[in-house]
């Protein structure tokens, strides 16, 4: 436990177990698959047991190989205050390491997503950073300032959502929809932006949302859909600024920041 009071920067996810009046603490293994589960919530038993069976299902669906995921079970949503840059605690909601088969989550909104995308780095299913780093250095010219450099977040993600959204049984549709009025209200606040990025924030709401209309070409062949993004990305760049003026007023608005529109685990 010793990363948990700093490893995501804010000390929240410490100072929420040392407040915790009766805090549960459970481990599950999934005996057939080996894949194990290890959570510490103030939520009751039964009611987190739906969430650890899902999560379970899904890591069985996922890997062969047994992973360990650590679920600090916060209710911390993500909400971006009234005329504010997001920034990584508005946003971030886990980590792993790539080839170590241990996932993290710190957050109970849409952990199940937040899981999926964190058991694709620790599979090493991304996209090798040294293919996708061309297509950043192309776009932070095109907009002037430094962005994060794992812009390959953008195919994580959008895998993380895919994958999500059939293990769960939402709506694609839905989602897309989802996605692309995030990518407005993001590109709202990120558009006239001078600073370097401090973590993904235009790969995950608005590189992402360019790939999801590119849906099949990303999914069956990421490496080679590369070298498209530069072009999507300036082609939907036209319709980005028409949906980011009609939400011009969501500036002024605290805005949700969960990825999806539902979760399993609100
Ligand atoms: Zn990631």
């Amino acid at each position: 436990m010793g990363r948990a009071a700093d490893f995501e920067g804010a000390g929240r996810t410490a100072a929420w177990m040392t407040a915790l009046p009766h805090a549960t603490w459970r481990a599950v293994r999934d005996a057939h698959t080996g894949h194990t589960i290890h959570v510490v919530s103030d939520r009751s038993f039964n009611e987190l047991t739906k969430d650890l069976d899902f999560g379970l299902q899904i890591l069985g669906w996922m890997s062969r190989r047994p992973v360990t995921w650590y679920w600090w079970d916060q209710p911390w949503a993500r909400r971006l205050p009234a005329n504010t840059d997001p920034r990584q605690e508005h946003l971030n909601g886990g980590w792993a390491i790539p080839g170590v088969l241990e996932v993290h989550v710190y957050r109970r909104e849409e952990a199940h997503k937040v899981m999926v995308h964190e058991t694709i780095h620790a599979l090493g299913l991304d996209i090798p950073q040294a293919l996708t780093d061309p297509v950043r250095v192309r776009v932070e010219g095109a907009l002037g300032r430094r962005l994060w450099p794992h812009f390959g977040e953008a195919f994580t993600e959008l895998y993380a959502e895919w994958l999500w959204s059939v293990t769960s049984g939402g709506s694609w549709s839905a989602q897309m929809a989802c996605s692309q009025k995030q990518a407005a209200e993001v590109w709202v606040r990120i558009r006239d932006a001078k600073e370097p990025e401090d973590t993904n924030v235009f790969a995950y709401y608005v590189q992402k949302w360019v790939l999801m209309q590119h849906l099949e070409s990303v999914l069956l062949d990421p490496v080679s859909s590369v070298g498209f993004w530069f072009d999507w990305w300036i082609a939907a760049r036209p319709r980005l600024e028409e949906l980011a003026a009609a939400a011009g007023a969501t500036e002024r608005e605290e805005l949700r920041m969960g990825m999806t529109c539902h979760s399993s685990a609100e």
